[in-house]
């Protein structure tokens, strides 16, 4: 057994390979045994295409089984698999393929003349199709190939994905995931999270993102259990599912539209043993609400593109609402000041992680790499927090939404948590606006309870003014029906700077 990951994953596998790997929604099953032989008919057939250990195969397609299979394929094959979010545009695709020179590039089989140009343009050898009913010309071409295929031994430093960051400033970043990164952090979750022999997991997330592809996919593979597969999150569909399942990850956009659903009750989840959040905050009350209605504590977790997961509330002990629990087992994590000098407990700064999750660093940027990786090895992941007396990590915000008005600092999230706390908010999200006399100016957007009578903008500032020193006072406030947010849940912050950035001018 080498250390390619593939090899890792299949010695997880059930003995009686008869055993679903996945269940889909019309009631189709895919086997750990045809998992097998599929990833191996696949893996023959970019082999057959020229993919050697290092070659990177793009893929920009629907969620699909046969995408679960590509990826696995192409790790089988030596390859770096490097998937691509289906929302991407033609121009960004040409970037993306430009950038990462791959041997072959699969594409949904509506996008392929469009998207023909652009890959030849980048000199792309091979263009495949794989639609989402198990159509296009790659599954035809791997059809009747042989399902043995000999792994290629990997290292544990060579690469296995390539993950493009969401890039909301500057050019997105390809972030190196090897062997190691991928499977040190798979393993971790594993023991940590408990997983065991009856666990089925509900996968509703997109596989474009190492939330659904890695923390929740590898973990399921690692157990040799089944997941219920579905396209996409729907709040009918998952409630009527959930009495079969026993863990389910979600962005916290899953949480609250489950909570406005009546159907969700105790009896609803009485056969769920875990209910994990991550990839955006999830709100204290959200986790206080869910937990009154359902009985289940969820547990949060943080990581990002570059490191897997780095932290996570326990299992067993308490899961503190607003916080994203301990380190993980194998992971370091600091906070640090703005000189690099490391801070005591509730202190604030930015925090850094060291461990084999994370990346080695970003594709053809060194400069970026050096920047962004110190030379003990610590990589500052640009996330405001603390690590609080019990050894609990909070996170403030990003370092990039800090605020900085008349020369203070202002985080957003402390303003937030002000605003959030007032009856009829729903929630808010504070922004730095330019301003002429303060650089910044402290801006909230902010959601009201529907129906509820909510507070107006005189009433923000006035419950801000009792609790907040002044300069962390909004300068504005605007009422949204919905706050803007990208597939993972994040708040797309710049999108509502870009939307208020004339408010003070003139
Ligand atoms: P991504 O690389 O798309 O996974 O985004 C990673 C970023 O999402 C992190 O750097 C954090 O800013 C944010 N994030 C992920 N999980 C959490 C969490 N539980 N609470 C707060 N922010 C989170």
């Amino acid at each position: 057994m080498s250390d390619n990951i593939y090899d890792l994953f299949r010695s997880r596998f059930p003995e009686d390979r008869t055993r679903p790997f996945i269940e889909t929604e019309d009631g189709g099953i895919l086997s750990y045994g045809e998992l097998d032989a599929a990833v191996g008919r696949t893996a023959r057939l970019l082999a057959d295409l020229g993919v050697v250990k290092g070659d990177r195969v793009a893929v920009q397609v629907e969620k699909s089984v046969e995408n679960i299979v590509l990826y696995l394929a192409v790790v089988r094959a030596g390859g770096v698999y490097l998937p691509l979010n289906p929302a991407y545009t033609k121009a960004e695709v040409a970037y993306f393929l430009t950038d990462a020179e791959p041997r072959v590039f699969v594409c949904r089989p509506e996008t392929e003349a469009a998207l023909r140009e652009v890959a030849d343009a980048a000199k792309v050898a091979h263009v495949l199709t794989l639609g989402t009913r198990g159509d296009g010309s790659l599954p035809e071409q791997a059809r009747g190939l042989n399902p043995d295929f000999a792994t290629v031994p990997c290292g544990l430093d060579d690469l296995a994905a390539i993950l493009y960051t969401s890039g909301t400033t500057g050019r997105s970043k390809g972030a190196m995931m090897s062997h190691r990164n991928l499977g040190s952090n798979a393993q971790v979750l594993h023991a940590y999270w408990g997983w065991g022999p009856d666990d089925v997991l509900l996968h509703a997330l997109p596989i474009f993102h190492t939330h659904g592809l890695f923390v929740a996919t590898n973990c399921v593979l690692l157990n040799g259990t089944p997941m219920i597969f579905l396209p996409k999150f729907d709040a009918d569909q998952v409630l009527s599912l959930l009495p079969r399942a026993t863990v389910m990850m979600g962005v916290p956009t899953f949480y609250t539209r489950l909570l406005g659903h009546p159907g969700l009750t105790r009896e609803a989840v009485a056969h769920m043993r875990l209910f994990i959040s991550g990839s955006a905050p999830l709100l204290a009350d959200t986790h206080k609400e869910f937990s009154a209605r359902t009985g289940h504590a969820i547990l949060e977790r943080y990581g990002m593109t570059e490191t897997g997961m780095l932290t996570s509330n326990p299992l067993d002990g308490e899961r503190i609402p607003g916080t994203v629990g301990f380190p993980l087992p194998d992971v370091e994590l600091r906070v640090c000041d703005d000189q690099g000098a490391v801070l005591g407990p509730d202190e604030i700064g930015v925090i850094e992680v060291k461990g084999p999750n994370v990346f080695s660093g970003y594709w053809r940027m060194p400069e970026k790499t050096a920047q962004e990786i110190k030379p003990d090895g610590f990589f500052i992941t640009g996330d405001v927090g603390k690590v609080d007396a019990r050894g609990y990590v909070h996170i403030v915000g990003r370092a990039k939404d800090l605020i900085i008005s008349g020369g203070f600092n202002v985080y957003p999230k402390e303003v937030e948590t002000v605003i959030d706390g007032i009856d009829g908010v729903v929630e808010s999200a504070v922004v730095g606006v330019p301003h002429p006399d303060f650089g910044e100016a402290v801006t909230a957007v902010v959601l009201r309870k529907p129906g509820v009578a909510g507070p107006d903008e005189a009433q923000v500032v006035a419950v801000c003014k009792e609790q907040l020193a002044n300069f962390k006072v909004p300068k504005r406030v605007f009422f949204l029906d919905e706050l803007p947010r990208n597939t993972m849940g994040k708040v797309q912050k710049n999108l509502l700077r870009d939307r208020y950035a004339e408010t003070f001018k003139g």
